[in-house]
């Protein structure tokens, strides 16, 4: 029996071999691996620097401290992520508020940030950071974000879970073109995957120095961050508050081995969103937005129901084992959200959208007769 997934890592003998190496090697974690998966993993986006970290939550949390958020900073993201990307930002008690979605892409709406930006202005109450996120893998149009960003004087940091290999007016997203520091996971349903793992990327060095400190306790081994003179060579000092947040070797090394594959899982996901909008396009359906189909990474591919009920089509699809998912229940209507005084009335395109929506499985490895199933039962079960 068929059972198909949502999204699911693509894992080879040359990936379980790296680790094996790893397992084999002096050492587990704090080893030698971990730098030289950060310096690929800078090489293909384009940055200057990253800094692996044990997931995409920790990554948020640390580029947030290290960029200058603090308790009552402004911070304003999208209602479509998951809930991390704001979680992070409460962790510092920072104040969140939401931004709509454009109606086309499910990314944070320009025009509604700029009507905010306008009215925030009048009252001063102009965000201190805007936390675009790639939703689905498609960019935000961050030109016209750092144009805004440079306007009314808030900091930008990528929330790039979704969009590892995907790029903007031909820059890799990560790059850090537009913003303070980018943001990756590498979850198993993500792009390439490490189990659990995140990274940052920055340009910026002294951001860069700070984050490995935040990663590891607050601890820095080096004497010129030293406030007091290092009493001898096992003298480490603890410089600020941080935490345990490290990626291991083993995880580091099936990510170095995963980030090989990064061409052929695009391409592969790329194809497969375009088979979908070929076979899908004549039933009653939003399809994505695929002008920009080149520049996403494709992690999902989200359909919208024009004429049927999401419950019912979602159900159906599920007892014909089809692991369709729904991205994102907007987190303003949380309930966690909502005792905080959020409401998904404040973004209503978030909310409709929400209403409608559903993500079909997109992975590497599914199989061509399992995507001519998918499409064939959606199709069976809309005309
Ligand atoms: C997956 C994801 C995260 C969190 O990453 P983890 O590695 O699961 O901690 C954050 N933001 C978005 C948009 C995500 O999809």
């Amino acid at each position: 029996m068929l059972n198909i997934p949502y999204g699911k890592q693509d894992i080879d003998e040359e990936d379980i071999a790296a680790v094996v190496k790893v397992l084999k090697s002096d050492f587990i974690t704090q080893g030698p691996v971990i730098s030289q998966f950060e310096e690929e993993f800078a090489k293909r986006v384009g940055a200057k620097f990253a800094v692996a970290v044990s997931n995409g939550t920790t990554a948020l949390h640390i580029a947030y401290l290290a960029s200058g958020m603090t308790q009552g900073s402004k911070v304003w993201t999208t209602p479509n992520t998951f809930v991390a990307t704001s979680n992070a930002a409460l962790y510092i008690g920072a104040e969140v508020a939401f931004v709509d979605i454009c109606p086309k892409t499910y990314n944070i709406s320009i025009e509604d940030l700029k009507r905010k930006l306008v009215e925030s202005k009048e009252s001063g109450t102009l965000p201190d950071f805007v936390v675009p996120v790639h939703f689905s893998g498609l960019s935000c149009e961050m030109d016209q974000i750092s144009l805004l960003a440079k306007e009314y004087g808030f900091k930008v940091i990528e929330d790039a879970s979704h969009a590892y290999g995907a790029s903007f007016n031909k820059n890799a997203v990560g790059s850090c073109e537009f913003s303070t520091a980018v943001t990756f996971s590498f979850h198993p349903v993500k792009i390439v995957t490490t189990g659990e793992g995140g990274i940052i990327t920055t340009n910026d060095e002294k951001l860069y120095e700070k984050l490995k400190i935040l990663r590891t306790h607050g601890i820095t081994h080096d004497p010129s961050l030293m406030p007091s003179l290092k009493e001898g060579p096992w003298h480490y000092q603890q410089i600020v508050q941080g935490f345990n947040y490290r990626m291991t070797d083993i995880q580091a090394a099936l990510g170095l081995s995963q980030l090989k594959k990064t061409e052929k899982f695009i391409r592969r996901r790329r194809e497969i969103a375009e088979y979908y909008n070929e076979k899908l396009k004549h039933l009653p359906l939003l399809l994505p937005d695929s002008t920009r189909l080149q520049e996403s990474s494709w992690h999902l591919y989200v359909i919208q129901l024009l004429k049927h009920d999401r419950l019912e089509i979602f159900n159906k699809l599920r007892e014909q084992k089809i692991g369709v998912n729904v991205h994102y229940i907007p987190v303003n209507s949380q309930p966690y959200y909502r005792s905080l005084g959020h409401d998904p009335l404040h973004t209503p395109i978030a909310l409709k959208y929400y209403q409608n929506c559903l993500s079909l499985p997109i992975f590497p490895t599914i199989q061509q007769y399992e995507l001519d199933y998918v499409i064939e039962t959606l199709s069976g079960l809309l005309t």
